[in-house]
Order: C-alpha cells, then structure tokens, then sequence
C-alpha cells in the first residue's frame, strides 16, 4: 500500500479516537516545507491545489484536514429544491465529492479527520487521529449557526431541535440538514402540500451567501407548481425587501411566483400594489433611487420565537407604508427553515490569533495572513478584515491566488500577493421556465488602509444556463479534476 493511501485508510478507521501520539509519530515530517490546510471545502481545495501547481520541483508538502469523506457544495444546490429539471436530469449537476481526484492527481495528502486543537506557538494541530506539526497552516473552515445570537433565550435541547426540524441548510456539512428539509418536501408533496413553507433569512451580521434564502424561496416555489401544491412560500424577514439583489428580487417575485411567494405577509399583488401606491411604476421602482423609497414602504417581520409542537412562529410584523407600532402574528407551518446568524466556523476559535466579533481571522494589510501570525493564514469566509463577502468565488479565486503567494513565499522568499486578481460573481436561479438567474459581478481594489473591498456592481438578468456553466468551472473543476 502506498504512504498516502496508508495514512488515508488509518485517517478513517480511526476518525473517532483521539490518539496521544507526538507529532512525528503520527506523520512525520520531511525535508520538504508543509502546509496544512484545515478544511477541503471550496477555500480550502484551490489553496491547496494551487501552492501544489506552483512548486514545480515538489518541495512543498500539502495536507489537507479534512473532517467529511464527502464535501456537499453549497452554489446552485437549491435548485434541488426546484428539481430543476436541466439540474437532476440526464447526467445531472454533482453535489458530492470526495477527495481522491486531488490525492490522485494534484499530489496531496488529504486526510479525513477532525481538527480538534491547534498550538500556534508550537506550530502543532491535533485532530482525532493524533497531532502534526506545520511550517504553515491555512484555515480554512467556513461557517457555523450561531442560535445563540439570533434566540438568546434558547437552551441546547432548543436548538438541537432546532437543527433536526427546522435546519438551515446553509452549513457545510456534507448536505445532512439540506436533506431533512428536501426529504420533509417530499412528505408535504404526498399530503397534498397543505400549509406553507416557511423561510427566515438569517437576521443580522455578516453572512454566508446573502441572496441563498431567496433563491431557496423561487425554488420551493417552482416545487410548489410544479405539483400543484396548495400552500405558499412565506419569506419572513427582519428586512422589508430581500438583502441582496432586492429589486431584482421583488421583480421576479412578482413575475413568476405572484401567487405562491408572500414576502414579510404580502402577495406578489400586495409588492404591485404597494409599488403604485408608493407613487412608482413597475418599470421604474427598480432604480436604485426609486427602490430605497420603496423598500422603506414595506413590512418587516422579525420572528421572535418558535413552537416546535404547535409548529408555529410568533412574528412581530411592521408595516412600515402605515408607519404603525406593528403588531404579533402567528404563522403555521408545515416546513419551515430557519437560518439562524451566521459566525465564523467554531474551529476558528481553536487559532488564537486577533479575530473580529464575528470570528475571523484579522489578516494583515493587502495579506492573507494573519496580523498576529504570520504563519496563520485564512481563507473563505473566515476572512476578515477585508471586505470580501462570504461567497464561492471569492473563496475559490482568491485561494488560487494565495496558494501562488505561498508557493513563492517558500520557494523564492517573495511574500506577495494581488487581491485585485480575485473575482467576485454571485449567481441566483429564481425561475424554471424559463431557466433565468440574476447574476451580480464586483470587482476588488485595495484601499489605503490595504483593505481589499469590492467595487463597480453590475446586476443583470441571464440565462439560467449561465449559473451552470459557473458552477462547473468554479465549484465542481477543483474536485473533479
Ligand atoms: C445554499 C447556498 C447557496 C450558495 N450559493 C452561492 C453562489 O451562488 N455563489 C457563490 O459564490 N457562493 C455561494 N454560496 C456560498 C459558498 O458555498 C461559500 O461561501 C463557500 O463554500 C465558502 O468556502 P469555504 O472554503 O470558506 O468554506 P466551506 O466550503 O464551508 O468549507 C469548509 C470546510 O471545512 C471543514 N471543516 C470545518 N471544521 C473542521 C474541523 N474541525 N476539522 C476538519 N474539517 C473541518 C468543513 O467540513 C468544510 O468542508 C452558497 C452557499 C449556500 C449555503
């Protein structure tokens, strides 16, 4: 058996037992400088690939840690939810990968396994298997929930609950919460769809992929007719229009999900109305000036709480148009996904360099690194200090560009690196037929203060076909090839 494959097949069979072996016992280290980068998700994987592609002479040692045999991949999969039919039929999109393409052809080490402590100091990491020793450790983690945050009130019996019933689908963890709620699609379809399926968007802070709710709701309400079900998508949101791509949004709501969307209580004829109501046409509320005005004309509705036996949210709902002290209503549910606030990945804590309220790492100026480590650097959406929003393409463009940076920062002592080379794109489907999607594209400069921060927006309407073409050249080339 080979080496890799040794440590790979022991990595698994052991994943559960915290092993109290050195460093060097466990994988010893070699003449070469290694890496090591904590998650194969989409942050994780470019890095690592990328430092591999730059070090011609194999000088560098890459390990990936690992804790998912498979990685679920969050872009496009709710059109899952939609069965969108260019999605789930013919040979389909694939949403699960493992790791054996990049262990194979990318010569990296990718061992499963749960990261479970880390000594900056020492410049060790212990997972379950024992403990390793690094020259540089990339963190790469993602997002956690953070219940805490958005239900204070909430003890853990709660928010287990919370977890198994009413997921958020928004974590990666190999796609068990996105499964509960389709798997709960496919009992409401066989009851006839009676009652409505509830979304709330997270409620606050910085947050992983900011349209994913509302294109979520246009997929459950493609679902929705497809089968002819008799309930509705309910957006409830703390938010009187969508926080991201809003116009575009509350256009397409209307356009073709008029009867089966109501966002924070109203019906797409409730969103036209308002609109006219406001003084606006439905060509013109769209422009950036017009939409503030109506979007400050809308309701909000902030859940306050959940009752998971009545299956029941309490909500205080304001209409904003009459300027009232709002009022509580309650919403049944037959499904309902909660996306609670989102925070840095709880492994992050592990790393104790600066961090921002949120949990990420602090990076130095125009650096991934961090300010108070040097050998700690951080990728995806545990970034912080840059402005980048947490998303795919900013995770996979801007690891491409750091792994070169590492790279050369061991084989040439150079320590550079060009944000402005990364890329942002932000993709949403929100109809089936036809096949459309709004697209946002950004691009990064570098402030005074070496903050990299997106500029120059650009939405448009595409052809639904465009988002699957960027999820095979962004998300799935890394794992599959
Ligand atoms: C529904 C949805 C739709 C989205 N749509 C888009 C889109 O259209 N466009 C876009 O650009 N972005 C989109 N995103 C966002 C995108 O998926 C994330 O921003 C991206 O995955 C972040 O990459 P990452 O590497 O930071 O984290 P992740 O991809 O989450 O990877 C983190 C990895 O770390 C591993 N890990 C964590 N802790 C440990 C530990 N202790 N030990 C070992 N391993 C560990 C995890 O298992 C995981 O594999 C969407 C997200 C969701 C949820």
């Amino acid at each position: 058996m080979k080496r890799r494959n040794f440590i790979q097949s022991i990595s698994i069979g052991l994943c559960a037992s915290a092993l109290n072996v050195s460093a060097n016992t466990y994988l010893p280290k070699t003449n070469k400088t290694r890496v090591i980068v904590i998650g194969g998700g989409i942050g994780g994987i470019n890095t690592a690939q990328s430092i591999k592609a730059n070090d011609p002479e194999n000088k560098i040692e890459v390990i990936i840690l690992e804790r998912n045999k498979t990685y679920f991949a969050c872009p496009m999969s709710n059109t899952l939810f939609g069965e969108i039919k260019e999605v789930i039929k013919d040979e389909g999109i694939t949403f699960h990968y493992d790791y054996n393409t990049t262990i194979k052809n990318h010569n990296i080490n990718v061992i499963i396994t749960e990261v479970l402590n880390a000594d900056i100091q020492k410049k060790t990491i212990t997972t379950s298997n024992g403990k390793l020793s690094y020259d540089f450790v990339v963190v790469a983690t993602g997002i956690s929930n953070d219940y805490k945050k958005s239900f204070p009130k909430w003890d853990n019996t709660k928010i287990q609950k919370a977890k198994k019933e009413t997921p958020s689908g928004m974590i990666s963890d190999s796609g068990v919460e996105k499964n509960i709620l389709l798997k709960q699609m496919q009992t409401w379809k066989k009851n006839g769809g009676d009652g409505d399926f509830i979304i709330v968007p997270p409620f606050g802070g910085k947050v992983r992929c900011l349209p994913a709710a509302y294109e979520r709701a246009c997929m459950v309400s493609e679902f929705i007719k497809k089968y002819k079900l008799k309930g509705k998508v309910q957006i409830l949101d703390n938010s009187s229009s969508p926080k991201a791509k809003g116009a575009k949004f509350i256009e397409m709501f209307m356009k073709y999900h008029k009867d089966t969307i109501n966002f924070n209580g109203m019906t797409g004829q409730d969103m036209e109305n308002r609109i006219i109501k406001a003084g606006y046409t439905l060509d013109n509320f769209k422009s950036k000036e017009n939409f503030s005005i109506v979007e400050e004309s809308f309701s909000t509705a902030k859940v306050q709480d959940v009752d998971f036996d009545k299956k029941q949210l309490k909500v205080k709902i304001n209409d904003n148009f009459d300027d009232d002290n709002g009022f509580i209503k309650y919403f049944n549910y037959s499904i309902a996904n909660i996306m609670p606030r989102h925070k840095a990945n709880i492994t992050t804590e592990l790393f104790k360099v600066k961090k921002d309220k949120w949990g990420a790492i602090i990076c130095a100026p125009k650096r991934l690194y961090s300010v108070s480590d040097n050998s700690v650097y951080a990728i995806g959406d545990i970034v912080g200090f840059h402005k980048l929003s947490p998303s795919a393409q900013v995770s996979s463009s801007m690891g491409i560009i750091l792994g070169k940076s590492i790279a050369k920062r061991i084989l040439e002592n150079k320590d550079k690196l060009d944000m402005t080379e990364a890329g942002i794109t932000c993709f949403s489907m929100v109809s089936s037929q036809p096949l459309k999607a709004i697209e946002i594209a950004k691009k990064i400069k570098i402030t005074k203060k070496g903050q990299a921060k997106p500029y120059g927006t650009t939405t448009s309407f595409t052809n639904g076909y465009g988002l699957i073409g960027w999820y095979q050249a962004v998300v799935e080339t890394p794992f599959k090839y």
